[in-house]
């Protein structure tokens, strides 16, 4: 089966004459004695991370993160000792991981998984803390098996619906397309077995017939003065093949892309020209052409794609595109340390939707800023995450993720439960620890209020709340509140009866209500033939005294029809 291009990882220099080299000897100190579930020793873990941020190019303090990152979680080593021998640097950053480590995903809908997916972002505050991060998930994920099931359940389900999309939103294509890999057999293991069946017998022949083509295809481009810098085969995942093959019945002859022709040629002009020359060669199939050159993907993909009625009647996908794309379509925005971005002219007006407009943010972002070569210190800048600088992002103890402005208290987050708990809280737990009510919250915290039955929101509140949900809702119930107090000294009750009319009818009932200690704020009566209909006022919101009352006046024969309300 062909492989995915993957970058060559040097390996980390574990001797402690550099100081990626102390951090190594460090960790390998610290956690000694203690191993893996697959009986390694731990110290392979942190190692297999940092070789996977060398790769992705990252810097020596992400490197050094990458080594210490368990460090201060698993060991007991208190973070000053690391910020003392590695710098604020390096604390920060292995800081920012162990706070992502607090947020757990046991899944959810949608609009939720995406909450947390920001939430990821805002709580990093650096991306180099998500690089990093990812880095520990893609290892932890390629030695999952070690693991008992329900864990490994969890962690493929927090990879496939958190991690690989956060990956996918950061242009990280491969690494996306293999924690989505990994996390396919654990979480749908008839299925993949199925699909490896089928899919692998179909890999061999296919791949076969385009490396029988391969030189047709070389020869032409040469012939056009087009050298490739590579011609390869991209093998589609299984777990892309899996999401394809359910849009096509599963089918897996309707899947064109089972094995693709990649060309890698110098210039964007190239690329075109590359184009054009395939499609002399073999006709393109109707509707199957795609610019991301032209019109890029909400992620940042570029590459021509299509797909051609080749020899043998065979349809054959070709992606065709520069270096630069293809390192940045496979590795994101790590891979702007490797390029320094080109001038795009004339960016397609894509269309936004709302869920990717924070994606949109991000790349325009890492555009706008990633430039290596220019300023290292200001590059080094541009990584704080500050898109989200507005907005904090909190998670209830059951894992709802919560979206507030900037200062938001536990009386916030509470009126964004239920108006209910923020009407009864009587007090807030921030990451297990009392807070008074008017503590501000970070992103990351987990918020917890406590709630007291009957209890009525305090005026003061208004001083502090952030929002206009808590606002307008304290208001409400302080009116509420104001009007029930005036209720139990002025509210009063209105009673209907009709009686049969005498002289002196009126009298009796007067002196029914009397004996029963009620005063009467007024009356009015009505004549109807030989009836009367008396109105009484009375002063009291009592129902149980007022009912008492009626059965009174029910024993008056003249009574035809009692009846009371609340005015
Ligand atoms: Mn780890």
């Amino acid at each position: 089966m062909p492989t995915n291009g993957e970058l060559k990882t040097p390996a980390i220099e574990t001797s402690g004459s550099t100081l990626i080299g102390r951090a190594y000897e460090f960790a390998k100190k610290a956690h000694a004695g203690q191993k893996r579930k697959s009986g390694e020793p731990y110290i392979t873990h942190p190692l297999a991370v940092a070789e996977t941020l060398r790769a992705w190019h990252l810097d020596e303090a992400s490197i050094i993160a990458g080594l210490l990152h368990d460090v201060v979680e698993d060991t007991g080593v208190p973070l000053q000792e690391i910020q003392k021998k590695f710098g604020d640097e390096v604390a920060f950053l292995v800081d920012g991981v162990t706070k992502l480590n607090r947020i757990k995903y046991h899944g959810a809908e949608e609009t939720k998984a995406e909450n947390l997916r920001k939430m990821m972002f805002a709580v990093s505050r650096d991306l180099r803390v998500i690089f990093v991060k990812l880095a520990d998930r893609l290892h932890n994920m390629r030695t999952l098996s070690a693991l008992p099931p329900a864990k490994q359940k969890r962690i493929a389900l927090e990879t496939d619906e958190i991690y690989a999309p956060i990956a996918y939103r950061l242009g990280m294509q491969n690494l996306n397309g293999e924690l989505h890999d990994l996390a396919f057999p654990y979480l749908n293991p008839d299925k993949y077995l199925w699909l490896k069946g089928l899919a692998e017998a179909q890999y061999e022949s296919r791949l076969a017939y385009l490396k029988k083509i391969k030189p047709l295809v070389e020869g032409e481009l040469r012939a056009h003065h087009i050298e490739p810098a590579a011609i390869d085969f991209r093998a589609k995942r299984m777990s892309s093949l899996y999401k394809k093959l359910l849009g096509h019945e599963m089918d897996i002859d309707k899947i064109y892309d089972l094995v693709a022709f990649r060309i890698i040629v110098k210039t964007v002009e190239d690329c075109y020209t590359a184009l054009g020359i395939i499609h002399q060669l073999w006709p393109p199939l109707p509707g199957r052409i795609k610019d991301y050159v032209a019109m890029p993907k909400p992620n940042g993909y570029r590459s021509l794609h299509t797909t051609v009625f080749g020899p043998e009647g065979k349809n054959v996908e070709f992606q065709i595109r520069t270096q630069e794309m293809h390192e940045e379509n496979e590795n994101g925005i790590a891979a702007h340390w490797v390029y320094e971005q080109k001038k795009e002219g004339g960016a397609s007006a894509q269309k936004i939707t709302e869920e990717i407009r924070w994606v949109q943010q991000l790349r325009n972002w890492a555009h706008a800023h990633l430039t290596p070569e220019a300023n290292p210190e200001q590059f080094l800048e541009s990584m704080k995450v500050d898109f989200f600088k507005d907005r904090i992002f909190v998670i209830s103890p059951k894992g709802d993720v919560f979206d507030l402005p900037a200062e938001s208290t536990p009386v916030d987050f509470a009126y964004h439960i239920h108006s209910e708990v923020g009407d009864s809280g009587v007090a807030a737990k921030v990451n297990n620890q009392f807070v008074p009510l008017d503590h501000r919250l970070h992103s990351g915290d987990i918020v917890e209020v406590i709630t007291q039955k009957n209890k009525k929101p305090s005026e003061d509140w208004l001083k502090f709340v952030k929002t206009s949900v808590a606002r307008d809702r304290i208001r409400a119930a302080l009116r509420a509140k104001n009007k029930r107090l005036r209720g139990e000294k002025t509210s009063k009750t209105e009673l209907k009866i009709v009686v049969e009319n005498r002289p002196g009818i009126l009298k009796d009932i007067q002196g029914i209500i009397a004996q029963s200690h009620f005063n009467i704020a007024g009356i009015n009566t009505d004549q109807s033939g030989r009836l009367l209909i008396m109105r009484i006022q009375l002063e009291t919101s009592d129902k149980q005294k007022v009912e008492k009352l009626i059965l009174k006046i029910k024993k008056l024969k003249e009574v035809k029809e009692i009846g009371y309300r609340l005015v």
